[in-house]
């Protein structure tokens, strides 16, 4: 087989599954408590023996959660050690922590360098103390702004922060201020997730209850629209609807492979994997998860095999999500796309580059019913 011939690298995701308290917005699972690390890394060893030969080498890691930096430095490297010794990891792949603002010491950031982490994101949310404290956050702004330089000084090579706009009651100038405080700490790399209210979350009871509203859809929009002139105007390429990078080099490579539909594995406790048109994922118990690894089974609560036509649909979908955008020549094959093209050009949804139909910044505001457009 040649380079060329090669399937691309895959891209590894580690779910960890602890964190030390839950914020009231949060649907991701994850303990408030962190007794059962040592049986949740002996289970994990066990599901990367069962996969070990499944995928051909690796050219990211990303551990989310959860709260990776939660755990010790000790039980880091148990888990870089099991990762290492089971799969190829390449030796330029992208590595990435998640961590919280509490954890983040200038002791802990070297110790992470040495583990070969070359990438840190921070779940700085806001700077906002008021909105820190109604998400339930356990850092205030002052705690994420030191975070924010100690991280810039240790010398990562790359460094994202996550923040999140939508709050009931927030402001663009509120809004504006988080985002250009940010700025100022010189991340390479900032995600801006607009606030879900899940079913079973204490801000769902909150709305269900009437003490919150939601955010009216003018306001979300404005919001939405603030942080990418904003960014933007920063010198941030908004390359993905929720994300911005300073320049293509800081683009995240592990989360393209889900918009670029390339395989990953996800290893813990309702993780999901992707390969071929299969996609499966985890038991989101730890119980449950380390169960299963216990008696040799590995703990797939459920998958699902896309025909070729959710394929090409599921395709479209992502693509229109990036900068990367969809190929002219493939939609002017098929009838629909031929026909929807020049309405969504001419409405400024998207704008024609080289031989790619791309989604603007208004196209991005609408991009989950973009698709449906093609249909
Ligand atoms: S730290 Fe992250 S994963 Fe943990 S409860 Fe908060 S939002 Fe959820």
């Amino acid at each position: 087989m040649t380079k060329a011939d090669a399937p691309p690298a895959a891209g590894l995701y580690v779910h960890v599954p602890f964190c030390r308290s839950k914020c009231r917005y949060c649907d991701f699972y994850s303990l408030p408590s962190i007794s059962l690390v040592p049986e949740w890394l002996r289970a994990l060893e066990q599901e990367a023996i069962l996969y070990r030969d499944r995928f051909a080498s690796f050219d990211s890691l990303y551990l989310g959660g959860g709260t990776p930096s939660l755990l010790s430095t000790g039980a880091l490297a148990r888990l870089v050690e099991i990762l290492a010794g089971h799969f190829d990891i390449l030796p330029d792949a992208e590595v990435t922590l998640e961590a919280n603002p509490n954890d983040v010491t200038p002791e802990r950031l070297r110790r992470y360098r040495e583990l070969g982490f070359n990438r840190i994101s921070l779940g700085v949310q806001s700077l906002e103390d008021g909105e820190l404290a109604f998400l339930g956050r356990r850092h205030s702004a002052l705690q994420a702004a030191r975070a924010m330089e100690r991280v810039r000084a240790s010398g990562f090579p790359a460094f994202g922060v996550d923040l999140i706009y939508g709050l009931p009651g927030q402001t663009g100038a509120a809004w504006r201020r988080t985002l250009r405080k940010t700025v100022s700490f010189a991340p390479d790399h900032i995600s801006c997730y607009q606030l879900t209210v899940s079913r079973g979350t204490p801000l769902w009871s909150m709305q269900q209850g009437g003490l919150i509203d939601p955010l009216d859809e003018d306001q979300e929009r404005l919001l939405f629209l603030t942080a990418s002139e904003v960014l933007t105007g920063q010198g941030f390429v908004h390359y993905e609807v929720s994300n911005f990078a300073r320049g293509d080099r800081y683009v995240c490579r592990h989360n393209m492979k889900y918009w670029e539909r390339t395989p990953y594995l996800g290893l813990g406790p309702s993780a999901h994997s992707f390969q071929g048109n299969t996609r499966w994922w985890n038991h989101r118990s730890v119980r449950r998860y380390c169960r299963d690894l216990g008696g040799g089974k590995r703990p797939v609560r459920g998958s699902e095999c896309l025909s070729d036509e959710q394929a090409s649909l599921e395709k479209l979908a992502l693509e229109l999500r990036t900068k990367a955008g969809v190929s002219i020549r493939d939609l002017r094959d098929s009838e629909k796309g031929d026909r929807a093209l020049p309405g969504l050009l001419e409405a400024g949804l998207l704008e024609v580059i080289g031989e790619r139909a791309v989604p603007t910044r208004e196209g991005f505001l609408v991009a989950d019913r973009l698709p449906l457009l093609f249909l």
